[in-house]
């Protein structure tokens, strides 16, 4: 099923890509095989309210959402922790895709529950509960399959359990971590540890100013920076994505214009998904680093996928999404944030 997964998206590279109707054709890039993305993160059961609909224990956590999201480009690894009352349904959606479940653990007790009320200016929510179930004294033993991935994400769970599984993969390439207010506010040294330790921070600007305690997001990003980041990338949500890296860059990702938004839960995570799917399907640089046009565009890609979960409940709309899609989307972005670079002022002179 992998397999013909991988090999199915090389094979339509090789017969000349996708061709847009309207859109210039598109070669869809080159699969690297057998780049694994390894993710630890919160599977749950969501409760959320919009001002227009609510849903009830829907799937959600973060690695639900980026497992789905990556597993477009590649094969996820997933480690989390599940309770007997999780169903089944989910578990069998991830069979048909090349989500890995060896590292999901089932644990006799309650699954992670959250619940959530979002705004009428949906870029803003209030968590109204969270219940951590099994999550409370789990402790993550990565399988010896999974421990080859060159890619990891530390999607949003406890602090503790991700520097466990960073322990356990020294050799990863890329280590990306994200995190929540809950973790800042409750577990900030254990956090701080995880932070020194990683390559690429995403946060949103509220998560900034409350980490760093800094006004300025220029200020609060260059205080990351100098605890040994590499890269710090800041979530927008409707307004798209900031790009910070040690080296002096600075890359701002516009945001697809969506006209309705369903619930952006989980957007961070399919940003993630994007992002990380993305760099699994090309090749680093030979010192093993991926180059900044690459992390670039992983951070276009992580804007399209996040842009597409906000379209459903849940990940209804990572469902049935295919490259395809995601083709045409990355267009619009490259057309909408393409501008004259040769432009320079004229000089206008005073007549005497
Ligand atoms: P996002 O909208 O990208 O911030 O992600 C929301 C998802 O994260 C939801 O599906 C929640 O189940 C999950 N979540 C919420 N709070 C936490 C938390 N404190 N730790 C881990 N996962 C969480």
């Amino acid at each position: 099923m992998i397999d013909d997964f991988v090999g199915g998206a090389t094979d339509r590279a090789q017969e000349g890509g996708f061709v847009l109707p309207g859109h210039q054709n598109i070669m869809l890039m080159e699969v690297v095989r057998n780049v694994t993305i390894l993710v630890v993160g919160s599977v749950a059961l969501d409760t959320v309210e919009t001002p227009f609909a609510r849903v009830e224990e829907a799937l959600g956590g973060a690695a639900s959402y980026f497992s789905t999201a990556a597993s477009l480009y590649n094969q996820v690894n997933l480690v989390a922790v599940v309770g007997s009352d999780f169903p089944r349904e989910h578990l069998d959606f991830w069979c048909s895709r090349p989500v890995n479940l060896v590292g999901l653990q089932m644990q006799e007790g309650k699954t992670f529950r959250w619940t959530a009320r979002y705004h009428l200016d949906m870029n803003a929510r209030d968590t109204l509960d969270t219940q951590l179930g099994v999550y409370a004294g789990f402790h993550a033993v990565i399988p010896t399959e999974y421990r080859s991935s060159p890619l990891l994400f530390l999607a949003n769970i406890q602090p503790e359990l991700q520097l466990e599984v960073l322990e356990q993969m020294p050799q990863a390439r890329l280590t990306v971590l994200d995190t929540m207010e809950l973790w800042i506010m409750t577990e900030r040294p254990r956090l701080t540890e995880v932070i020194e330790r990683v390559d690429m921070l995403l946060m949103s600007e509220e998560e900034v100013r409350q980490y760093t305690h800094q006004s300025s997001i220029v200020a609060g990003v260059r205080q990351l920076l100098n605890m040994g980041l590499q890269y710090v990338v800041i979530k927008q949500g409707s307004y798209g994505a900031l790009l910070f890296g040690a080296d002096g860059t600075y890359f701002s990702a516009p945001s697809f214009p969506l006209e309705e938004v369903i619930d952006p839960t989980g957007a961070g995570d399919a940003f993630a998904g994007g992002f990380l799917g993305y760099l699994s399907t090309v090749e680093p640089e030979p010192g093993g680093r991926y180059s900044i046009e690459d992390i670039k565009c992983g951070v276009v890609h992580g804007n399209i996928l996040g842009s597409f979960v906000c379209e459903d409940f849940s990940i209804g709309r990572l469902r049935t999404l295919t490259m395809d899609d995601v083709v045409v989307r990355y267009q619009t972005l490259v057309d909408c944030s393409h501008f004259d670079p040769n432009w320079r002022p004229i000089r206008i002179r005073n007549k005497v």
